[in-house]
C-alpha cells in the first residue's frame, strides 16, 4: 500500500499556493533577498522518527529565528534554569523580533526574540566558556536536535554580519543593562553564526519531534537534553514563539512554534509530532506566509490543537459491578482509559464510595493501557486506604500500568 500521508501532505500544499503568493521575502539580509521566493516545502516527523515530507524538501536554507528555542535548550541544559531566568525572562513582548525589548528591570523580555537570544547565545557551554567554546555547543547541540552535522552558510553569515547594526545595538544594550556577560561584538558574531545553520525541512521536523518526544531523538535516540529543558522551551515558544502574532497562533493553530526570517516555521507538539515547514514570503510579523497556513490546515485537519478538550477523564469508569450483582460477593471497579490526575480522581472518587462492608474489592485495571507518575501513585493510595478501612482488595494489572 501506499501510504495516504503523503498525498494529503501533498494536496495541503497545493492549497496553500492556490490561496495566492502573498507577502514579501525578507531583505533586511542581502544574502535572504536571492532565495527563490515560490519554494515551498512541508515535513512531518512522527515520535518513532518516521519523516514524511513534501514539496522542495531537500532545499536548504538558513535555521535564522528558528535556532534561538534550541539554543535556549543548551543554555538551560548547561547552565540550569535559574542561572537563565537571570539573564532573560519568560513574559511576551509584544513587540517585533527585533525591538529593544526589556523589562523594567532591563532583563531583555524572551529569548525568541532578538535581544533575548543574543543574550542567550553566551549562555550555551560551560561557565567559562570563549566564544568559540559557546559556538562549538550551538553546533554540535543543534546537530544533535537534527541527528546530523550542522552547517554555516559563511555567505549567509558574511551578509548578515556587514548588516548587523541593529543586533549590534541590541546587544550594547543587553550589555549595559547587565545582563549580556560576553563582549557585544563576540555575542552578535556568535548570535549570527548560529542563525546561518543551514537546514531543511525535514531537519525542522525532527528537532521540533526531538523537543516533542522530551528531548530524545526519535532517529538516532541520542537524549539531546532533558525533559524538563524541552517544558520550559516548548512553554516559552507556545506563549512567544510567532512574535507578536502568537496569541493569534496559539488560538488559531495550537501548537508550540516558533518561526525565523528565512521562512521557516516549525511546530512542535508535545508527544506527538514535530513539524517543520518553509517558503520564503512572510507577512508583517515576519512570520511565512504559506508554512503559517499549512500548519494552520494541518492543526485543524488532524486535530493538533494542544487547548483540544481530550475526551478522557469522563470515561474512565468503564463498569462498576456490586456484590449483590454476582455470586462471589466482590465488589469491582473497572476502569479504561489512559491513568493521570483527572483520570485518577475520578477512580478514587468511585472507591471513595464503596460503603464499609466486607465485601472484597476487585480494581480491574484490563482496560488501563498507561499511567503517568501521578495517577499510578493516587491509585495505589486508593488501593492503601481500601485495605486500611478493613477491604481485601485485589488489583487486575495485566498491563503492568501500576509498575514503576
Ligand atoms: N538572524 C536574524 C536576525 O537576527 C534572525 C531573525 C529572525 O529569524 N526573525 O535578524
Amino acid at each position: 500500500m501506499r501510504t495516504p500521508v503523503n498525498d494529503y501532505l501533498e494536496e495541503v500544499r497545493e492549497t496553500c499556493i492556490a490561496e495566492g503568493d502573498q507577502g514579501a521575502v525578507a531583505d533586511y539580509i542581502p544574502e535572504l533577498a536571492r532565495v527563490d521566493p515560490d519554494r515551498f516545502a512541508v515535513a512531518l516527523c512522527t515520535i518513532d522518527g518516521t519523516v514524511y515530507s513534501v514539496g522542495d524538501d531537500e532545499h536548504r536554507f538558513t535555521i535564522q529565528s528558528l535556532s534561538k528555542p534550541f539554543v535556549y535548550a543548551l543554555a538551560l541544559a548547561d547552565r540550569g534554569l535559574d542561572k537563565v531566568l537571570e539573564h532573560v525572562g519568560v513574559e511576551p513582548s509584544g513587540d517585533a523580533f527585533n525591538e529593544i525589548s526589556l523589562e523594567d528591570s532591563g532583563r531583555p523580555r524572551n529569548p525568541m526574540i532578538n535581544i533575548g537570544a543574543i543574550t542567550t547565545h553566551g549562555l550555551a557551554g560551560p561557565e567559562d566558556a570563549t566564544p568559540e567554546q559557546s559556538m562549538a555547543r550551538i553546533v554540535q547541540g543543534l546537530s544533535g536536535f537534527a541527528g546530523r552535522t550542522l552547517e554555516v552558510d559563511e555567505a549567509v553569515f558574511e551578509s548578515e554580519r556587514q548588516t548587523a547594526d541593529r543586533n549590534m545595538s541590541l546587544a550594547y544594550m543587553a550589555r549595559a543593562q547587565g545582563m549580556l556577560e560576553d563582549d557585544p561584538r563576540d555575542a552578535v558574531d556568535g548570535y549570527t553564526r548560529q542563525c546561518s545553520l543551514i537546514v531543511d525541512v525535514r531537519d525542522l521536523a525532527v528537532m521540533a519531534m526531538t523537543l516533542a518526544g522530551g528531548g530524545r531523538n526519535p532517529i538516532t535516540d541520542e537524549q539531546v537534553v532533558p525533559p524538563w529543558v524541552c517544558r520550559q522551551v516548548l512553554s516559552v515558544m507556545a506563549t512567544c514563539g510567532m512574535y507578536d502574532a502568537a496569541g493569534d497562533w496559539m488560538s488559531s493553530v495550537g501548537i508550540p512554534a516558533k518561526s525565523g526570517v528565512s521562512g521557516g516555521v516549525l511546530g512542535s507538539l508535545p508527544g506527538q509530532i514535530g513539524i517543520g515547514a518553509f517558503s520564503p514570503r512572510l507577512d508583517a510579523f515576519g512570520n511565512s506566509v504559506r508554512a503559517v497556513r499549512a500548519c494552520e490546515r494541518l492543526s485543524n485537519d488532524m486535530g493538533l490543537h494542544l487547548m483540544q478538550v481530550p475526551e478522557v477523564a469522563s470515561h474512565v469508569l468503564y463498569d462498576v459491578v456490586a456484590p449483590d450483582d454476582q455470586g462471589d460477593g466482590t465488589r469491582e471497579v473497572k476502569l479504561q482509559g489512559t491513568m493521570h490526575f483527572a483520570a485518577a480522581e475520578v477512580a478514587l472518587r468511585e472507591l471513595e464510595g464503596v460503603p464499609e462492608d466486607d465485601a472484597p474489592v476487585v480494581l480491574d485495571l484490563s482496560r488501563v493501557s498507561s499511567a503517568n507518575r501521578v495517577g499510578r501513585r493516587m491509585l495505589l493510595e486508593g488501593v492503601r486506604r481500601l485495605k486500611l478501612d478493613g477491604h481485601e482488595v485485589r488489583v487486575e494489572d495485566p498491563n503492568t500500568v501500576l509498575d514503576d
